[in-house]
């Protein structure tokens, strides 16, 4: 009987965690299960950016579920959060413009700055920035750090790991894996962007794929605050809250004229601290099965432009990687319910990190996000 629990969560993952801990914190007995020996997918390759704010409307309500699970993990496990908010510099009269229109929508949510005022916040005060914003509710967690340290908590609070052991099927309540079989009273699978081998029906559905973000870690000089985080154009260009104001049209027409080879690897370009140094990207490709490849001439361009940003004049590289997230054309959330034990969750956008407490709530409280 001790392969039988309230609550079976596939997958070590944030999205697998979170669920996990909000769980505990209902007093289920919970199981979780990875075909690795600790967290090393998705989640330990991001920002660690808690980018609240910036969302699509539909997902704010979740979004505070979100923040509030990630203040209450921090506190129980002991991991690094930071509520430090996100700077935005505007470069340009179109970028200060959509910044403009979201405060205006937003309201307390976004603070507008001044040129020097957002250069001073950035580290930089040469930044020759035509104004700026500052959004308080976003947080900052050390993606090295926050997962692992999560796993490591709930383990010591009784919540059982099952690591090295491949889930092969989830139906009705029974998990069957390369270890035999688990059953629980309900089953919640968060396999990030190995969504395909376990729902390949799914995957299809929502035409789930793999994208590439192409990352560095260079050293974090000393005039860069920890808590750094910091989004651009581009971000305004990509995230759903910003896109959706009057101007964005126009940004994305500057950008194209601007900024071409930023817009032909579709970046994202941002940059946050974390203790071992600075994290900057990204671009964005999409496959199926990715090759594994860093071009470096996108690695470059990433790293000119984050760090002639933020002042730093000889960038020193001391990692790069090509991170990988689930990512679909037609949706940011595949939220299912393939039977009546069985649930499937995976954020198919790069805000999954994000938003997993809040996706664990959903998933944990069968509530749907219709339109997101
Ligand atoms: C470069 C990069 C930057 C990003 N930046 C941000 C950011 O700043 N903010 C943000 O919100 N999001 C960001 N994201 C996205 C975010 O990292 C992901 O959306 C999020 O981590 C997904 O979490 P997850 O738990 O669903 O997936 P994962 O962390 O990938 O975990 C899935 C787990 O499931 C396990 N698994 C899969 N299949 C099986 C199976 N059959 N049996 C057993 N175990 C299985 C895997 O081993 C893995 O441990 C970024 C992503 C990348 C790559």
């Amino acid at each position: 009987m001790t392969n039988t629990s309230d609550l079976i969560v596939v997958g070590s993952g944030i999205l697998g965690l979170a669920t996990a801990f909000l769980a505990h914190e209902q007093g289920r007995s919970v199981r979780i299960i990875d075909s690795a020996d600790r967290p090393v997918g998705s989640s330990i390759q991001n920002f660690g950016h808690a980018c609240f704010t910036g969302q699509a409307d539909v997902i704010q309500d979740t979004a505070r579920h979100a923040r509030a699970g990630w203040l209450r993990a921090a506190q129980a496990a002991g991991f690094w959060a930071a509520e430090s908010g996100t700077h935005i510099p505007a470069m340009t009269d179109v970028e200060l413009q959509v910044l403009r229109e979201f405060a205006e929508h937003r309201g307390d949510e976004v603070t507008l700055l001044t040129g020097p005022d957002v250069g001073a916040a950035l580290g930089n005060p040469d930044l020759p920035a035509v104004g700026g914003a500052h959004l308080p509710l976003d947080m900052r967690v050390d993606p090295r750090e926050a997962a692992p340290s999560l796993a490591a908590w709930l383990d010591r609070e009784g919540v059982t790991f099952s690591w090295n052991t491949r889930v092969t099927a989830v139906g009705d309540g029974v998990v069957a894996t390369t270890r035999g079989d688990f059953t629980a009273a309900e089953v919640v699978v968060c396999p990030g962007f190995e969504l395909m081998g376990l729902f390949p029906q799914l995957a299809e559905a929502y035409d789930v794929r793999v994208c590439t973000l192409v990352m560095a870690l260079l050293e974090r000089p000393s005039h860069l605050r920890q808590d750094l985080a910091m989004l651009t154009g581009t971000s305004l260009a990509r995230y759903d809250g910003f896109a959706a104001m009057p101007s964005a049209p126009a940004l994305r027409d500057e950008l194209a004229r601007r900024e071409p080879a930023l817009v032909d690897c579709v970046a994202n370009l941002m940059a946050t601290g974390i203790p071992e140094g600075l994290l900057v990207g990204d671009s964005h490709a999409y496959s199926l099965s990715p090759e594994p490849f860093i071009d470096e001439d996108v690695a470059d361009l990433l790293i000119d432009r984050s760090t002639a940003l933020l002042g730093v004049e000889r960038p020193v590289v001391r990692q790069r990687w090509l991170g990988r997230y689930a990512d679909s054309p037609n949706t940011n959330l595949v939220l299912e319910r393939p039977d009546a034990r069985t649930t499937v969750a995976v954020v198919t956008s790069g805000i999954g990190m994000t938003l997993s407490f809040g996706v664990g709530h959903l998933a944990l409280s069968g509530e749907q996000i219709p339109g997101f």
